[in-house]
Formats: structure tokens, sequence, C-alpha cells
């Protein structure tokens, strides 16, 4: 068992993972001849390390659980830092309390025995619990005494380590105070953010490998484009990237390339943004990094929304809930597991208290929950209205023809009520644009639109369907009362006052009608609309012309 301990323990060093898992329920199943009273403990930690660093966050914490059970009687260095294990694996499946007490436990056993190395790691696994807890100014206190301790013990690597958490928790301060508009407090945030990040890149520039250099300079980029320093943070993502791709560092390449995309959008370089993070996007689909994937789409999602392109927009942020919600339900699966085993185990603890306290705090999670389904959903409506919706005139947009038309003809045609439908187009627009410039010209347009909102029941459908031309469909209307309609939008157009706003400029528009016939599809009924308006136009402009009388 000694022996498969050791060669575990070398897997891990190597970072082969699978094979160290292997080995550690090797060594396990020969628990009877343990020779050692370490030994189970050992293995036990092991293959609860081996588990972290394959993301097997569930069976790490098991295997941690084990461990910390078997090192309890025995005490020393190894208890402390398995319960920080333990403590990382519960904050990884979003057990924040779980993992908190297991980060304290650490910290109280550490200190009792002066293991000074396991006390350090421990403040900064408080540190950290306190950020994912959403208290960062708790979390930057632990870790501030943690980086103290580690300066004094000159760990460089503790160090390094207090300093990246730092900057994370001051980042988390910065959107905290942001979000509720304390300006001065989140400039502040950033500005220490920033300290953290160059301290931590020039010590990792010294003493560290190129892996945790290259992790380093990440953050510090991502602190220097929420800063403002766009340059500076492109360049040191740009540096970051070329490093990470020269090792073979995957996830950090891409979570740069993701930065990368955030800082153009923050600069408006919403093109440039989407075609950095598309490609990152294809890349990452082949990768396992759920998380950077998760980031890229709400990226993409920001940077096409404020490109006005609702439909990728949607397609993203429908992509991002989809993988959120999907974690959720993988989180609270493990979590439910992982509280329902607890519960078997600690049966004799359990009382009326524990039992209300977990009630409540299950509660605040659905909450969350549905809080968070409930923004989704109200995000959702607001881009779909988009997408239906002409940006410039707030009218129907063409393809909200597309999607309604068809049914309200077939109801029509069903139930046998009359319909008619109008195009109206805008007579020598492009000589209003002409004369008076593209500004003016889609002030005129706005002013049409507004003008049919007002003549026009809000049952009728009025879009957008061209540059200048409108579609209006009247439902339940005859031709000779939708012939009335139509006669008094054209006259009301013409009547607007439009050279109070701009001298010289008139507006006029021609409209062709028709009335839907029996077998009629919306493409029919609207080309001979479209015929009847082409006969307005040639007859002289400014005036409405029928499609010939219908009922065929
Ligand atoms: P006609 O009486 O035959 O309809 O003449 P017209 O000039 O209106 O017709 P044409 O289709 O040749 O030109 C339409 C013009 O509408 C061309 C284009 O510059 C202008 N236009 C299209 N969309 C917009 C827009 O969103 N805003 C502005 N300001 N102009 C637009
Ligand atoms: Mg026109
Ligand atoms: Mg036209």
């Amino acid at each position: 068992m000694a022996e498969l301990l050791v060669r575990c323990q070398a897997a891990h060093d190597s970072g082969e993972h699978l094979r160290g898992v292997e080995l550690a329920e090797q060594a396990l199943s020969l628990a009877h001849d343990a020779t050692d009273s370490t030994e189970v403990p050992q293995a036990y930690s092991l293959l609860a390390a081996h588990r972290w660093r394959l993301g097997q966050f569930e069976l790490a914490v098991m295997a941690a659980r084990e461990a910390v059970k078997r090192w309890a009687p025995l005490g020393g260095r190894q208890e402390c830092d398995t319960l920080c294990l333990l403590a990382i694996s519960y904050s990884e499946l979003g057990l924040h309390e779980e993992a908190l007490k297991c980060a304290t436990a650490a910290f109280d056993k550490s200190r009792e025995q002066k293991f000074d190395a396991q006390m350090v790691q421990a403040l900064n696994r408080i540190g950290v619990c306190f950020d994912r807890l959403g208290d960062p100014a708790q979390s930057e206190k632990f870790l501030l005494q943690s980086l103290g301790q580690a300066r004094e013990l000159n760990d460089h690597n503790q160090v390094l380590g207090a300093l990246n958490n730092l900057m994370a928790t001051a980042i988390s301060a910065f959107y905290h105070f942001r979000q509720r508009g304390e300006k001065d407090l989140s400039a502040a945030a950033l500005q220490r953010a920033r300290q953290y990040g160059r301290q931590s890149v020039s010590l990792a520039r010294r003493h560290a490998d190129a892996y945790r250099l290259s992790v380093t300079q990440g953050n510090l980029g991502e602190v220097l484009g929420l800063a403002g320093e766009y340059a500076e943070s492109h360049r040191v993502l740009e540096e970051t990237v070329q490093q990470a791709r020269e090792h073979g560092y995957r996830a950090v390449e891409l979570r740069s390339r993701h930065n990368i995309g955030e800082v153009l959008i923050q600069e408006g370089r919403y093109e440039e943004a989407v075609s950095v993070l598309d490609a990152t996007l294809a890349e990452l689909e082949s990768a396992d990094q759920e998380t950077t994937r998760m980031r890229v789409h709400s990226a993409l999602y920001r940077a096409h929304k404020a490109a006005r392109r609702f439909e990728p927009a949607l397609h993203h942020c429908e992509a991002y809930h989809a993988l959120e919600l999907h974690r959720a339900a993988l989180q609270s699966h493990a979590q439910a597991r992982l509280m329902v085993n607890r519960i078997d185990v600690e049966k004799a603890l359990m009382d009326g208290e524990r039992a209300r306290l977990e009630a409540e705090l299950q509660r605040l999670r659905s909450k969350e929950l549905e809080d968070e389904k409930r923004q989704l959903e109200a995000r959702t409506a607001e881009l779909q209205r988009d997408t239906l919706e002409d940006q410039l005139t707030r009218l129907a947009n063409r393809r909200r023809v597309d999607e309604d038309l068809p049914r309200i003809v077939a109801r029509a045609l069903e139930s046998n009520a009359p319909l008619c439908i109008a195009v109206a187009d805008l007579d020598h627009f492009k000589h209003v644009n002409d004369r008076f410039g593209h500004a003016v010209g889609d002030a005129v347009l706005r002013s049409a639109a507004q003008i049919f909102r007002v003549k026009t029941r809000t049952r009728d459908l009025v879009a957008r369907i061209g540059g200048e031309e409108f579609l209006f469909v009247f439902v339940d209307t005859s031709p000779q009362i939708a012939r009335d309609v139509c006669e008094r939008l054209r006259c009301a157009v013409e009547a607007h006052p439009w050279e109070q706003a701009t001298a010289g400029l008139r507006v006029t528009m021609s409209i062709g009608l028709a009335d839907v016939r029996v077998g009629d599809t919306p493409a029919e009924l609207i080309a001979r609309a479209d015929a009847a308006l082409y006969e307005a136009k040639r007859a002289g402009r400014n005036q409405l012309r029928e499609a010939s009388t219908g009922s065929a």
C-alpha cells in the first residue's frame, strides 16, 4: 500500500490524474492490510486531490470527507490541507457555508498546532469563501492577513495566491459598488485591483512558473480593461494569449481572448468584438470550458445588442441562460445528494434548528433561481419585441407581417369575414432625402408612422415593410370602409404641417388597396395591392387605387 501511495503522489505531481485516481482506489482496496494508520487517510486525501483536479467536485467532496474523518483523531498538517481541499470542493459546488466551516476549522487547527503554511492557506480559503458569499470587504480582510503572513514566511507561492485572490475580490467589490451607484468606492476598488495585479505580475515574473505567470497576466489584462486603459490592456492580453498558446495553456488562452472581446465592447468596437468572440466560441465548442463559454455567450449577447442586431443577441442570450440553468441544475442535484449523505452521517446531530436552517437556505436558493428566471423572461420578451418591431418608427416590421398575416388571412377566409390590406408608398421620397438630408427623411418616416398610429384602430396591423413603404391590414373591414380609412390617411399625410419643421418640405403618398378573395395567399393579396399602388403612381401619385373588386 505504501508503494502505491508513493506512485499516486507522483502521479499528482506530474498531472496524471486519471492514473492517480486508479492508484488511490487500488490503495484503498488494500486498506485492510495497512501497516500505518496514516495510509488510509492519505489515500483518501490523494483521491480527493486527483478528483478535484479532474473537476469531479462532488466525488472530491466525498473522498475528502472520508479523509477528514480519518485524519481527525490523528491531527497533523495533512488534516489541515485536506480540510482546505474540502473547502474548495464545496465552493465549486456552490456550498459556500459548508466551505467556510471547513476553512475555519482548518484555520483553528493550524493555529493551535502552529502550522504556519497551513494557516496562511486557510486564511486564503476563508477569504475566497467570503468573496463567494458576496462579502468582498470581509474577503479582502482575510486575504490581506494571508498575504502578510505569506510574506513573513517568504512563501512566494502563497504570496502570489493571495495577491491573485485579492485582485479577484477587488474586482467583485468594484462590481458590487458599481451596481449600487457608489462611484468613489467602485473606482477605489478598481484601483486596488490594479495594484494587486501589478504586484502579482511582477512577483510572478521573478518567481512563478510560466503557467501561473500567464494566469496572473491575464487577470491584470482584465483589470486594465475595466479601468479603461484599453491600449495597455490589449497589449497585456495579446501577450498572454501569445504565451499561453506557446505553452499550450488552452484555458488561459481562450479566457484571455474572451477578455479581449470584453475590452473591445467597452471601447464600443462591437464588430471587432463579435469577430474575436465568434472565433473564440468556435474553438470553445470542442473544449471543456463551460464557464468561459457562458461568458463568451454573454459578451456576444451584449455586443450584438449594442450593435442593434437583436436576432443574434437573442440567440446568445438564450444560449447563455441554457448553460447557466444547466449548471445550476447540476449543482443543486449535487448539493441535494451531499446534504442527504451528510444527514445520514450526522443523524445524531440533526435537530429542529438545523432542519429549519436548511429549509431556509433551500428557499433562498430557489428564490434566486426564480428571480433569475423572471429576469430572463423579461429580457427575452424585450428582445422578441425588438425583433418584431421596426427600430426607426416603432411600427411592426416585415418579419411581424410574415408571422401574423397568414393567420389573419386564414381566419378571415374561414369565418367569411371581410379583410382588406393596403400598401402605401411615400411619393418622390428620394427627392426629400436629396434635398433636405437623410435625417429629415428619417423624421418624415417617424411622423408618418405617428399619423398612421393615430388614424387607425388598435386592431389594425400597421407595418413598415420597406424604406418608405407601409402595409395596413384592416381586419373585419369591408372595401367601402377601408377606402374611407385610406383616403383619410392619405389626406392626413398631405395636410400635415411639414413646412413648420422644414421650410419647403411637402409629403404625399400613394396607396394601393385590395380585399381578400377565396383561395388567396398572403403573397397574392399583397401583390394585388402592390399592383394597385403601381397604378396610383402611374396616374400621378398622391392618390388611392383599388385592385379590381374581388369576390371571384
Ligand atoms: P416614388 O414616388 O416612385 O415612390 O419615388 P421615390 O423616390 O419615393 O422612390 P424610390 O423607391 O426610388 O426611393 C425611395 C427612397 O427612400 C430611396 C431611399 O433613399 C429612401 N429611403 C429608404 N429607406 C429610408 C430610411 O430609412 N430613411 C430615409 N431617410 N430614407 C430612406
Ligand atoms: Mg416612394
Ligand atoms: Mg418605394
